[in-house]
């Protein structure tokens, strides 16, 4: 293992000085992918093991760099990725005490902490999943459960009904589809001009629905929307579920991390009155992949809906402390000790300092826009997402040309009728100056590019 370690060391410093120097890749075409690099698997071994390993790792899109915007994650916090580096060398696997020891500790006092700090009772309790669409999954099964303890047993046999706003994440209709109640069964409330989902639009459609004879049972509202980063108000549809007997979870994948931020938390009033609430450290906290949480206010359903009991496994212990009993999978990768360590290291006040970082950044970003006649803002304050064009210039070809000449990675949206780019200001570690360079990197790029700009270019390339 020594010689592992030693080479991971020296791939790591090639990697870093690569990062620096040219932070994003020139793109290996999906075509060529097999022709540039020695990627194939053969019956003998690789006598350029080495060199093949370092081109594959120096040919990887870099995100973890100051011109990496194109994705809810970026940077790379050196806390947290100890953290990580440490969970892969111990390798154990969360579900037993047994095997976990001190690291099932780890975990519960995350969990605890973010269930005090939403204001949940003591009741509540939480796990990690493979990721946001997977809490959102584990949010919606325990309202099934709720709703009918029986389904568990018979399957679902009555016309449930979702409640989640045209602007939230594709998880929400895919898990209703993969839990056997079925896409048709998805109403898509309607949002505001900011993106926000319509309480009174919500409460028509839960009425419609039960005067039909349908079932509803889950409304799940954004913390972060995907586009906008916008946030839902949660207090007015906690009443809403309350009067109907719904379960109300928050999808705060995005932007669920405010609740670090005693600055930003009232962009969440009212989240102590759902039923659950999950966040991906991996996205505002900027732990490595993945790193996502799932916490609700009534542990009992958390255990009745992921608990099964296996005499092989289970063989020590209390069920406290033998985390299998309320997770969606069985053997499971230690996702808490990268965020315990970043947490650890800086306190409550340093994650606080991250989060306040990524909306002074947003800030800069929308300043810069706001003050500059050749760019259209599209997005609103209080969002990490800032969503604007430049020169009216199509969105997706200017972010497709920006990655093929290696320039810069960064995505587009759509709200209402209009694309944009999307920048993200998600990466703590950038500076004020990263941000202004990403629009001197941008507006260069049009510059000495403008004839790939002119849209018959375009329509004859296609
Ligand atoms: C990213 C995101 C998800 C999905 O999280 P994954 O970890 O990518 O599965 C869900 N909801 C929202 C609002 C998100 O931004």
């Amino acid at each position: 293992m020594t010689n592992e370690l030693e080479l991971f060391n020296k791939l790591a410093h090639k990697l870093f000085e690569a990062e620096n120097t040219n932070p994003v890749t020139q793109p290996v075409p999906a075509a060529e992918l097999f022709e540039q690099l020695d990627i194939k698997l053969h019956d003998q071994p690789d006598v350029n093991f080495e060199k093949t390993i370092e081109k594959l790792i120096l040919s990887t899109p870099r995100t973890a760099t100051r011109l990496f915007f194109n994705q809810l994650f970026g940077g790379r916090n050196p806390k947290a990725t100890l953290g990580d580096l440490l969970a892969v060398l111990l390798n154990n696997s969360m579900y037993t005490y047994k095997v976990a020891g001190p690291q099932v500790g780890v975990e519960k006092e995350i969990l605890h902490n973010i269930c005090d700090r939403i204001g949940y009772p003591k009741t509540s309790d939480g796990t990690f999943a493979p990721g946001g669409s997977m809490s959102n999954f584990m949010a919606m099964v325990m309202a099934r459960d709720t709703f009918n303890e029986r389904i568990k047993t018979e399957g679902v046999q009555q016309k449930l009904i979702v409640y989640t706003s045209a602007e939230s994440h594709y998880s929400i209709p895919k898990n209703a589809a993969l839990m056997g109640v079925g896409r048709e069964q998805v109403r898509y409330v309607a949002t505001d001009a900011l993106g926000k989902m319509i309480p009174e639009a919500l409460a028509i459609l839960i009425k419609k629905d039960l005067d039909d004879g349908s079932y509803p049972f889950f409304v799940n509202a954004t913390a972060g929307t995907t586009v906008l980063g916008a946030f839902d108000a949660i207090e007015p549809l906690a009443e809403i579920c309350k009067k109907n007997n719904v379960w109300l979870h928050v999808d705060g994948a995005y932007c669920g991390s405010v609740i670090f931020s005693n600055k930003y938390k009232h962009l969440v009033k009212g989240l102590e009155l759902s039923d659950s609430f999950s966040v991906n450290a991996h996205k505002m906290m900027g732990t490595p992949l993945t790193c996502s949480i799932i916490v609700t206010r009534h542990k009992k359903h958390l255990n009745n809906s992921f608990s099964n009991d296996a005499a092989y496994l289970y063989q020590t212990d209390g069920d406290d402390y033998n985390l299998g009993k309320t997770s969606i999978q069985c053997g499971r990768r230690n996702d808490a000790l990268k965020f315990w360590t970043l947490w650890k290291s800086v306190g409550t006040n340093g994650l606080e300092k991250i989060v306040n970082q990524q909306f002074q950044l947003a800030e800069v970003a929308r300043e810069y826009i706001k003050n500059n006649k050749d760019y259209t803002l599209y997005s609103f304050d209080d969002s990490i997402s800032v969503c604007f064009n430049y020169k009216n210039i199509p969105a997706q070809h200017l972010c497709t040309a920006l990655y093929e000449h290696a320039e810069l990675m960064v995505g587009y949206g759509t709200f209402q009728e209009n694309e944009f780019i999307r920048l993200v200001t998600i990466n703590a570690g950038n500076s004020e100056a990263d941000i202004l360079n990403f629009f001197v990197v941008l507006e260069r790029f049009v510059e000495e590019n403008e004839v790939i700009f002119t849209t018959e270019v375009i329509s004859e390339a296609r």
